[in-house]
């Protein structure tokens, strides 16, 4: 990361095309001072020019590339060497590797990535620096060029001079002696440096090794200034909340995958999932549009603060019309293109009402991202991410939004195709058990639902009764009118049953013209009554013959110490018994 601050170095800035400006331009933004030489002018010269770091723009060619890196490494041995290289010849970048350059760059890389990789390679090597022998009498004996430039002097006229000619201590009051005594007990001192012009540096410095000369003991020093450790310390601290934030884009992403397992319907998904987004960062909003295949519609976006919003999608997005790239830029090409599109401060967008009610929500950076399964399929919508600070992306979280993308649009589908799933089972349950002439449940579901009905009043000590009913004459019915209005008949009589039963009662078809009432939670009593009202409204139910439609019922109660089959025989005796009675009748 670059710091507002130039970096105090000098940087020689090696290459052919000195015409480029703009790369020159963004280095002397970022580094004190860059110096320009041409690669002809380094292969010539016998003497170096005081430098801090070398970046070469170069083509690594046997003839001239490997022999100029050579060269530099013999005019500047301690100088790293940064390069910039075209990657297509891997046998010389792999002999400047074993030369020992310290870091590569693409041609294409920008010049502030370059300054960014020069300055974090300097803030982290700040111990080895700034460079300084002192004797424990406080002489500089010796001053490395880069340290004498800082303080803006010349090396050689510092040396021998006392070290109060550059320092003095950070208290005013403290002698120098006691200050400098105090270094050489504790191997670390925190120190006022001057420069020449009287500017002040706060620095701290280290003992990095005891030397012995002629009998005598000096102290070789390294210096940085503290400016440099807050930086590794704002570095630090960025990093840090960095990785708190991916972390709770992983918690994000885990909580969609249960999302996905709960919601009811893609909205109610989408819904929950952009209710989630602000657990992520509290500056972060955003919403979901629906993509059809030429437009975006069914805005959601429940974390948006502002009511201006909802006017804005309160219409599908055509994506036909051209004039909606303007009206909304980052959405509209997001569908168009099937590709994230990134806006990293909003008010870069053309004038639109979306603009206008993003704007006045406080939101600065803003990001659609298509949601597809792979990367041939059509986006099942675009998710837009709302920053209200600005947002810088880097290429990892950049994958994971992608991903988290990914994930909601399996969600959508899956969530759908589990609803048709679930119709589709419901429906062949219904065919299942249901007789598909009549619409009353078939026997295999009526066997069902008595077992359960015996089991469920055996475990909580309720009771049930059922009606075994037969149609009256029925062969003659057939006979006359023929098997077809026979059917008709069964149909209606089903349909009469069925208008008369409650929701918890079940009409089953038990055999040909047979059926089985199950009255659940109902006495004898009240089945009879109900037996008689049903005897009654059959006969009268209008119906294409002239003739009455009757039957004849039997009804009974199940008792604790009855089995499936005592109870059917039972209901089945007292229906024979109305039968042998005169038939449209109950009998119990
Ligand atoms: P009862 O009053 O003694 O019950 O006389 P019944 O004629 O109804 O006598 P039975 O129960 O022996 O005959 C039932 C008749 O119902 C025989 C069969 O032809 C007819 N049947 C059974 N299932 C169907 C059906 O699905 N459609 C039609 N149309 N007729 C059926
Ligand atoms: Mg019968
Ligand atoms: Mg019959």
């Amino acid at each position: 990361m670059l710091s507002l601050q130039k970096l105090p170095v000098t940087l020689l800035y090696i290459t052919k095309e000195a015409v480029t400006q703009e790369p020159v331009c963004t280095l002397q933004n970022h580094i004190e001072t860059v110096m320009l030489a041409s690669p002809q002018e380094v292969a010539n010269s016998s003497t170096p020019r005081t430098c801090d770091a070398i970046l070469a723009d170069l083509t690594i060619d046997s003839k001239k590339g490997i022999p100029l890196i050579e060269r530099m490494q013999s005019l500047y041995p301690d100088v790293p060497l940064f390069l910039m290289i075209d990657f297509e010849h891997p046998l010389h970048l792999t002999k400047a590797i074993s030369l020992g350059v310290t870091q590569y760059f693409s041609k294409d890389t920008d010049a502030i990535k370059i300054a960014e990789t020069i300055s974090d390679y300097f803030n982290t090597q700040v111990r080895d620096f700034y460079k300084m022998e002192i004797s424990k009498d406080g002489k500089i004996l010796s001053i490395s060029d880069s340290f004498a430039r800082l303080l803006s002097y010349d090396a050689s006229r510092l040396c021998h001079r006392s070290l109060q000619t550059v320092m003095e201590p950070l208290q005013a009051k403290e002698s120098f002696d006691c200050f400098i005594h105090s270094f050489f007990q504790r191997d670390t001192l925190h120190a006022l440096f001057r420069k020449k012009d009287g500017e002040r540096i706060t620095m701290g410095g280290n003992i990095l090794k005891e030397v012995t000369r002629e009998g005598k003991h000096t102290w070789v020093t390294g210096w940085f200034p503290l400016e440099w450790l807050e930086k590794t310390n704002d570095r630090i601290r960025a990093k840090l909340q960095r990785e708190i934030y991916l972390k709770s884009l992983m918690k994000f992403h885990a909580a969609i995958g249960r999302e996905l397992f709960f919601s009811q319907s893609a909205d109610i998904f989408l819904q929950n999932v952009i209710g989630k987004l602000h657990e992520i960062d509290e500056n972060m909003s955003g919403f979901f549009l629906e993509n059809r295949i030429d437009r975006l519609e069914n805005a959601i976006y429940s974390t948006i603060e502002t009511s201006d919003f909802s006017s804005v999608f309160e219409n599908s997005i055509d994506l036909q019309n051209e004039e909606n790239e303007r009206l909304f830029m980052p959405l509209f090409l997001s569908a168009k293109h099937q590709q994230t599109v990134f806006i990293s401060n909003i008010s870069h967008l053309p004038s639109s009402p979306m603009k206008i009610a993003l704007s006045k929500a406080g939101y600065v950076t803003m990001a659609a991202i298509p949601m597809k399964v792979g990367n041939y399929r059509h986006a099942e919508g675009i998710m837009s991410l709302l920053f209200k600070k600005h947002h810088r992306y880097d290429k990892e979280e950049f994958q994971m939004w992608q991903d988290i993308a990914t994930t909601i649009a399996i969600g959508i589908e899956g969530i759908e195709t589990r609803r048709e799933r679930d119709i589709l089972i419901e429906k062949l349950d219904k065919i299942a058990h249901t007789d598909n002439l009549t619409g009353a449940l078939n026997r295999r579901r009526g066997v069902e639902i008595l077992e359960y009905e015996i089991s469920r009043s055996k475990r909580y000590g309720n009771t049930f009764s059922v009606i075994f009913l037969d149609m009256d004459h029925f062969k003659k019915i057939n006979d006359v009118h023929g098997h077809g209005m026979g059917d008709k008949v069964l149909i209606q009589a089903v349909e009469t049953i069925k208008e008369s039963i409650r929701a918890t009662d079940s009409i089953i078809r038990w055999g040909g013209e047979e059926f089985l009432i199950v009255l659940p939670e109902t006495t004898l009593d009240d089945a009879i009554f109900f037996a008689e009202k049903l005897r009654a409204k059959i006969e009268h139910q209008k119906t294409d013959i002239p003739q009455p439609i009757t039957a004849s019922f039997g009804v009974a109660q199940w008792q604790p110490d009855m089995s499936f089959d005592d109870l059917i025989i039972k209901s089945d005796e007292k229906m024979y018994e109305a039968k042998r009675l005169g038939r449209n009748r109950i009998a119990y």
